[in-house]
């Protein structure tokens, strides 16, 4: 079964000290990371961004839950210094679209495709935040027919308002089908 590892959003806004969106501890997660995506495991690694405009709508000036974060071109949104880019076999960036959540890495078509090319029938998720976009990407993927693990030791999550718990999250995903590690 060739697999994919999909490293969901380490990005300098999503991890301390200085992320407008910090995850808490969401930079300890580089090494386990880096360990994974510099393995012979997998047939494709995929490093996704949040890439949002300016207004997008989940941020709370704009009526939604998060502060703002990830704005497209900006320190922020680059991905973290410490993922060891050479790893990384392609970059995708999602979230661009102001009026959709962008919460899920399969919002993008090109994600599917690329996969399906590939022949690739698993992926294996690990990243930010395990309650938010590691589950959105987990559903679509379960949903899509792939057999999904999600690596909760090199994940992270973060607890707000409104936001599906990331214990709830967890057993949400293994009752879907998802493979927890
Ligand atoms: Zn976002």
């Amino acid at each position: 079964m060739p697999e994919a590892l999909i490293i969901v959003d380490f990005q300098n806004d999503f991890t301390p000290p200085a992320g407008a969106l910090a995850v808490p501890e969401g930079d300890e997660i580089a090494g386990r990371l880096n360990e994974l995506a510099g393995s012979d495991g997998f047939e494709l690694v995929v490093a996704t961004r949040d890439w949002h405009p300016p207004d997008h709508s989940s941020f709370a000036e704009q009526g939604g839950p998060w502060p703002v974060h990830c704005v497209q071109g900006t320190e922020g949104a680059e991905l973290h210094p410490a993922l060891e880019r050479e790893h990384v076999d392609v970059v995708l960036d999602k979230g661009q679209d102001r009026e959709t959540e962008g919460y899920s890495a399969f919002e993008r078509p090109d994600l599917g495709r690329l996969l399906s090319e590939r022949g690739i029938d698993s992926v294996y998720l690990a990243g930010l935040a395990t309650n938010i976009c590691v589950r959105g990407t987990a559903l679509d993927a379960l949903a899509e027919g792939y057999s999904v693990t999600v690596d909760t030791g090199a994940s992270r999550g973060v607890d707000a308002e409104g936001i599906v718990p990331t214990a709830e999250a967890v057993s949400e995903l293994s009752q879907a089908g998802a493979t927890v590690l």
